[in-house]
């Protein structure tokens, strides 16, 4: 059953007025493609005028290029003819009359007229949509482009931003450490300083006694000489050498304190002959020690250097000897030992004396703490701190165990390295 003509519905007026003043173009085209009729507004379109476009081929209105492919693609919708929008998907292109190229959105139908095959084509110049939305593409191109400048300016800022705080944040960071050194440096000017007036005061009652013995054993000493009492005279010069040297001590032990509080103490290592090391120390302390007083020393053969900073460990030992002899009584015997472990070396010094009550131990390397039962001793509270400190600087560490009105053994332990390992086995 064929579809009645639009022709047979509308009447023929009717129809004109519709297809005269349709906004889209319209074409009419025959088996052979050729134009059979159009509406001005097709005319308009293609650039022909008034009913210019009948008789024209539909090929004449496409680029050159789509000629022949369009030929093909008519026969095909003419076999089977049916309603259809034309270049989905793709773009379109017309020719004006004028040569110029345009845009184009094409619906096709068909209709029989007395057996005839016609062809419609509705025809719309998207030209100018084509433009917007160009236009619009531009813009947005244009806005993503704008859009990744902004963005990198952003990111340069915040980088600047960034570098700025971390540049900022390092400095106040070094004011802080600048501000905390200088109240370190302060802390110690003022510990220094307490040291010294302390020292001061300490040193105007200590260096008393000292040095009131050396003055009236010298006064003695010329009084006995004349009576030619030889042995008093030899006792007095004994009581001077002692006086004196507990004045170096005394000095010793300041200046040794001072050099430590102003870190000036450096770590020197050296090979040190414990041989000559301790014979040495045996000698120069032999002559300080009271009457009877006798270092026994009892180091292990086999042990033959080790590699520290004699000068620390000389004057380590002096101080614990020296007490030593100073916290026992005439005649009694002072231990030295030296003893080797896995890794360490240690070295004792133990005494017969006076012990350190109870509730004294726990001070006893406090600064110029001086326990309840040495008064009578004279002393300055500052040996056993630089002992300590020594012993630390050394990379070792200080112990002691006291029995009170028995004795006491101060032990100093030392790390010692594969090389003398060697040499002990
Ligand atoms: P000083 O001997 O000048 O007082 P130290 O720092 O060497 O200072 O010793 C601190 C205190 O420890 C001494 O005053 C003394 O009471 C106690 N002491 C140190 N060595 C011994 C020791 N071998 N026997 C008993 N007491 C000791």
């Amino acid at each position: 059953m064929t579809t009645p003509a639009p022709i047979s519905i509308v009447s023929n007026e009717a129809f004109t007025e519709i297809f005269q003043s349709m906004s889209e173009g319209l074409i009419m085209v025959d088996e052979e493609g050729k134009i059979v009729i159009s509406n001005p507004m097709a005319d308009q379109i293609f650039g022909y005028e008034k009913n210019g476009l009948v008789g024209v081929t539909m090929e004449e209105l496409l680029p050159h290029r789509y000629r022949k492919g369009h030929k093909s693609y008519r026969h095909t919708f003419n076999t089977d003819p049916a309603p259809r929008k034309m270049g989905v998907g793709r773009e379109l292109l017309a020719l004006r009359k004028n040569g110029i190229e345009f845009p184009v959105e094409i619906s096709l139908s068909y209709t029989r007229y007395k057996n005839i095959l016609l062809v419609m084509a509705f025809i719309s110049d998207i030209s100018q949509r084509k433009k917007a939305q160009e236009a619009l593409k531009r813009s947005e191109e244009q806005l993503i482009m704008y859009a990744a400048e902004l963005e990198k300016k952003v990111q340069l800022r915040t980088e600047a931003l960034n570098n700025m705080v971390d540049e900022l944040e390092k400095e106040v960071q070094e004011r802080k450490k600048a501000v905390e050194e200088t109240k370190k440096a302060l802390e110690k000017e003022r510990e220094l300083n307490e040291l010294k007036s302390k020292f001061v005061s300490l040193a105007s009652h200590e260096f008393r006694t000292p040095l009131s013995t050396v003055m009236s054993s010298a006064s003695l000493i010329s009084q006995y000489k004349e009576k030619g009492e030889w042995d008093k005279v030899d006792r007095h010069v004994l009581r001077i050498k002692s006086s004196v040297g507990h004045l170096t001590n005394i000095l010793n032990d300041f200046l040794s304190l001072g050099k430590l509080e102003e870190g000036k103490v450096e770590f020197q290592p050296e090979t040190i002959e414990l041989d000559s090391f301790f014979q040495e120390i045996e000698e120069e302390l032999t002559t300080t020690l009271k009457e009877g007083q006798r270092i026994i020393l009892d180091c292990q053969q086999e042990l033959k250097t080790i590699t520290s900073d004699g000068r620390i460990l000389r004057n380590v030992l002096f101080n614990l000897i020296s007490n030593a002899s100073k916290y026992s009584p005439p005649h009694k015997n002072i231990y030295v030992r030296c003893q080797s472990g896995p890794g360490e070396i240690s070295f004792s010094v133990a005494d017969e004396g006076i012990g350190i009550p109870e509730h004294d131990l726990k001070h006893i390397f406090e600064r110029f703490f001086r326990a309840t039962n040495a008064n009578t001793i004279q002393g300055t509270g500052l040996g056993l701190n630089i002992v300590k400190r020594y012993a630390e600087l050394l990379g070792g560490h200080v112990s002691f165990t006291s029995q009170f009105g028995k004795g006491s053994t101060f032990t100093i332990t030392l790390p010692i390295n594969n090389y003398e390992k060697n040499i002990i086995d």
